[in-house]
């Protein structure tokens, strides 16, 4: 190839691929923006005891800072946007929010605590929202209020069935304990028998605050051998997975609805990710474990183009959770202990 003819192939590939394509190929089409460090619950393996420092009210992105940038990630290639926290739905302005982001031709839904989503079934109707993601990690009263350090067990679980009832996909998302919630995981899945939801196991990960340790980890491979030893082999089924999910997905025969696992320990699913993450205070991360931050909002009010900052975060993305590549680095506390903690990311 001369290098006159390279050079155009090259351009060529540059004018195929989406600006928000990696150096692996992976186009990032699916942007998680966290409308707050705020929430109504206090989860262990989210954020410390004592609480995180919280951003200065000045430096958290305000709702036409949020359209704005996301209109941006749209022009370039986003297609699905999920709003995360702290809790979104305690933010003032979220039903504004939500309402501006539904004008953007998106896929919009969000993960929630769901202690207060009862408040907001008309918005998310008005928004086109179909699909929301529930955190509840017990079944039981007193071990949600061990973990959440709050009371809000009844009203979460029935606020679940009335997003059932008004038509919603809810995935309800269990953060798995070894000797906390293992027990629970046939439980869980038996919710699925006569509610047509997803339930989604996570395997514990490691933030700043949440004492992670190897030992507290239940793996894709202990939740199926749990899964096999309860139901007939024959009953179990395997569901086909889209190209970016990051769940491997089951059903229990006859069951309205299934189960799936988010093995990003034991079994990254890095190879198909499309995501990039906004924090709410306007730094982007091109990974969940990445501690490093592009500054958004400064340039942003500073009347100059963010685009070529987003362009060089997703270009400087590593292949696997941030060079995390294997499970011994996983266990190395220097690995992860400068990421934020999970409040701060908004998972
Ligand atoms: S660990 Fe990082 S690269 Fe892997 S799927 Fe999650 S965000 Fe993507």
């Amino acid at each position: 190839m001369t290098k006159l003819s390279f050079r155009s192939h090259a351009a060529k590939k540059f004018e195929e691929g989406s600006p928000l394509t990696d150096t692996f190929g992976r186009k990032h089409n699916y942007l998680r923006i966290s409308l707050t460090e705020r929430c109504n619950l206090r989860c262990t393996y989210c954020m410390p005891a004592e609480g995180i420092q919280l951003s200065p009210k000045e430096h958290i992105m305000t709702y036409e800072e949020i359209y704005t940038i996301a209109k941006k990630f749209v022009q370039m290639g986003v297609t699905k946007i999920r709003l995360t926290g702290g809790e979104p739905l305690v933010r003032k302005d979220a039903a504004l929010i939500l309402e501006k982001l539904a004008s953007l031709p998106v896929q919009l839904t969000l993960t929630t605590n769901g202690v207060i989503v009862d408040r907001f079934i008309d918005h998310f109707k008005k928004c086109g929202i179909k699909t929301l993601n529930i955190s509840l990690d017990s079944l039981h009263s007193h071990k949600n209020k061990e973990i959440t350090r709050r009371s809000y067990f009844e009203k979460v679980y029935q606020n679940i069935i009335l997003l059932v009832n008004e038509g919603f996909f809810v995935k309800v998302n269990c953060v798995l304990m070894k000797g906390f919630n293992d027990d629970e995981i046939i439980d869980f899945i038996n919710l699925s028998k006569k509610l047509p939801i997803q339930v989604r196991f996570i395997e514990f990960m490691p933030f700043d605050g949440n004492r992670w340790n190897m030992d507290k980890l239940v793996s894709l491979e202990e939740i199926l051998s749990k899964v096999r030893s309860s139901y007939k082999k024959e009953d179990i089924v395997k569901l086909e997975d889209a190209p970016n999910d990051t769940t491997k997905s089951y059903q229990i025969k006859g069951y309205q609805g299934n189960f799936a696992v988010i093995s990003s320990v034991t079994n990254p699913f890095c190879d198909g990710c499309n995501r990039i993450r906004l924090t709410a205070n306007g730094q982007i991360k091109n990974c969940l474990f990445s501690s490093k931050e592009s500054d958004l909002l400064t340039p942003l009010r500073a009347g100059k183009s963010i685009t070529p900052i987003i362009q060089k975060t997703v270009q400087s993305k590593l292949k696997i959770r941030n060079g995390m590549d294997t499970l011994d680095k996983f266990g190395q506390p220097s690995a992860h202990s400068n990421n934020r903690s999970m409040i701060a990311i908004g998972g």
